[in-house]
């Protein structure tokens, strides 16, 4: 008989399996288990419209045993089966949904990641095996097949007997190790458990013969043994139990394994509604953002389920895009079966779940953030960009759910703050909230506005991701508090009389701060003293919508015309450059200006666009 080939990446993923350190190597079982579920699913979705299959709803099953002496864990199935080509393109190869994803995603993981990961399916049972079988006969056909495997030098299939569509999975353990006993696999309680703690909500019973003592009638000491056919797992779906009767635990495993993370979850949101709408919920926050969370190849979505049977995998319609990162689904009586996609996203009823799921997330993730703050942080920091995202991309029509969800870093603490917290340390007489843009904390704090408002004892929100500021625009205020960016807006932090002040040094130097104007061209609108800035000598101020940073995104973006804030240059009135530029002659001031420009702009984190000319006016200034 001859022996096939693995192709190229199925193999890389066995040769993995097959060397695995993964401690939790148990979970074959569940892998299996699925395995053997979708395929019933299968044909139980074709027997509700075809009579030929034959077998009614209960008389589905999983049936397990366990053969000590030739160290066997059989797994049969009365499912659809397998083809012979279907074994070799299914078995030979990976190809299927979540391993297409993996196949990226191989070359820099470890094992413990890929087989946490994603459910890596059938291969897992060389984890605790070294010879796999796979008898199965396809609804349909009348000959079955044998795939048989012992590792990574190939696979044979040939010609069998099996009396039903189905199919049996038979796992010859290895031998035992110091570090592995897999003869546990062995014992009836081993799997027992197993059973119960990944795969307890399975639709089909897993059974299983077991044996067992009992007296013998009438006799005191004497024993006998018999074997009973037990049901291992409950068949509840866990969503559909009492939340008393599960284990945070139970909760993880059906998480890790249905979502594909490899971490738990950051929150559990199990939920039970009744009234206008009657679901069952179960959600999940997860901890960090999958990998694909911020491209467009992310499908946002929960599972819907009707009565306990799935119908969608990722309804979109359940989700906001503001909570695109919660996984989980929904499982209501209340839509019908028959139910086309269509229809699906006009359906009252599903309106009315999405509003609640909205409402609940929110309030779950406004728990979290007063009594978990540590776990809320670690959430923000994976999708509080999305959040904010929201309250841009509606307009600020999300601004009553999002605003009191996100977080930025603060001055104060140098830690998250939310918009209420910052409001709540206001000092008396600050009127607005202030913030500042830039590409790290480290440079918004070079920026000299930010010096001068810090020294008068303001907090400011340092805006460091591109969505920040026109969220915030978006937001226009919050709790009556408008948002000024220090760098932008006309901060008003001086006295009367400092005003006055200011205004006089203006009007005096007209003449010189025009000349100087002229001298930058028409990067600038004019060029004035101020009072806001302490140690810098000068800076550039925008007026208007756009801020400069603001100009930084939006030039960024591909096929940006060049958009060019409107931008002022502040000369600080009390630094000696002031007294000095009134000595100038006219050549010099302008060469003066010149230069002034280009370090407000360097400080400001924005590049400068003659560095020629900047090198040669320095250097002239030098000699
Ligand atoms: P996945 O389940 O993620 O698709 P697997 O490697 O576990 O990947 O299985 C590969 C394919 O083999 C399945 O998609 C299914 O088509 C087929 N298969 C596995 N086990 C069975 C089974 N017990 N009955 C019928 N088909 C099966």
């Amino acid at each position: 008989m001859k022996k096939k080939q693995f192709k190229a990446e199925s193999k890389k993923l066995l040769d993995m399996m097959i060397n695995s350190i993964y401690t939790h190597k148990e979970i074959f079982l569940r892998e299996i288990i699925s395995n053997a579920s979708d395929a019933i699913d299968k044909l139980y979705f074709r027997s509700l419209t075809d009579d030929s299959v034959g077998i009614s709803k209960d008389d589905f099953k999983i049936t397990i045993a366990l053969d000590k002496e030739n160290r066997t864990v059989t797994v049969a199935d009365n499912g659809c089966g397998m083809t012979a080509e279907e074994l070799e393109n299914n078995l030979g190869t990976i190809a299927k949904s979540g391993s297409l994803d993996f196949k990226n995603n191989m070359e820099e993981k470890s094992d413990v990641e890929i087989i946490g990961q994603f459910g890596v399916g059938f291969y897992s049972s060389f984890m605790v095996s070294d010879k796999v079988t796979v008898l199965s006969r396809a609804f349909g056909s009348d000959e079955a097949n044998l795939w048989t495997s012992e590792g990574a030098e190939g696979y044979t299939i040939e010609k069998a007997e099996k009396a039903e569509a189905g199919t049996v999975i038979t796992m010859y353990l290895k031998e035992d190790t110091e570090e592995n006993k897999y003869s546990d696999y062995l014992e009836t309680y081993r799997i027992s458990s197993i059973i119960k703690k990944y795969s307890d909500y399975i639709r089909y019973p897993i059974t299983m013969e077991v044996q067992l003592t009992r007296p013998v009638e009438g006799s005191e000491n004497e024993f006998e043994n018999y074997s009973e056919v037990k049901t291992l797992n409950s068949m509840i779906p866990l969503w559909r139990k009492n939340k008393s009767e599960i284990q945070s635990e139970e909760y993880e495993s059906f998480y890790k394994d249905k979502f594909y993370d490899y971490e738990k979850p950051a929150k559990v949101i199990h939920s039970k509604v009744e009234g206008q709408t009657t679901y069952d919920a179960l959600l999940f926050i997860p901890k960090k953002a999958p990998y694909d969370y911020y491209s467009k190849s992310f499908e946002k979505g929960l599972q819907l389920y009707s009565n306990g049977v799935l119908i969608m995998d990722k309804c979109p319609d359940l989700l906001p895009d503001y909570f695109s990162f919660v996984k989980g689904l929904v499982d209501s009586a209340d839509l019908s079966l028959n139910i086309s996609r269509e229809v699906l996203q006009q359906d009252y009823q599903l309106k009315l779940i999405a509003k609640t799921i909205e409402k609940k997330i929110k309030s779950e993730l406004t728990t979290m953030l007063r009594k978990d703050r540590e776990t809320y942080e670690e959430f923000f920091k994976a999708f509080g960009v999305q959040l904010k995202y929201g309250l841009y991309e509606g307009y600020g029509v999300n601004k009553e759910t999002l605003q009191d969800l996100i977080m930025f870093i603060s001055s104060h603490e140098d830690k998250y703050t939310t918009l209420n917290e910052y409001v709540d340390r206001m000092q008396d007489g600050q009127k607005v909230i202030y913030y500042a843009c830039g590409e790290t904390k480290a440079k918004i704090d070079m920026l000299p506005q930010v010096e001068a408002v810090k020294s008068k004892g303001y907090e400011i929100l340092y805006f460091t991701d591109n969505v920040d500021e026109f969220a915030i625009q978006m937001l226009m205020n919050y709790e009556d508090k408008s948002f000024v960016n220090v760098c932008a807006d006309k901060l008003d932090l001086d006295t009367d009389e400092e005003k006055e002040a200011i205004k006089k040094a203006n009007e005096d130097a007209k003449d010189m701060l025009g000349k100087m104007s002229d001298a930058i061209g028409e990067s600038v609108t004019g060029v004035r003293f101020t009072n806001s800035l302490k140690n810098h000598p000068a800076c550039l101020t925008s007026e208007g919508m756009l801020s400069t940073e603001m100009e930084k995104v939006l030039n960024a973006m591909p096929n940006a015309d060049s958009i060019k804030a409107e931008t002022v240059l502040e000369i600080n009135a009390n630094h000696a450059i002031a007294e000095k530029l009134k000595t100038l002659d006219d050549e010099t001031l302008a060469k003066y200006a010149k230069l002034l420009y280009m370090q407000a702009r360097l400080i400001g984190g924005l590049s400068i666009e003659d560095p020629a000319e900047f090198s040669n006016l320095i250097s002239e200034l030098m000699v």
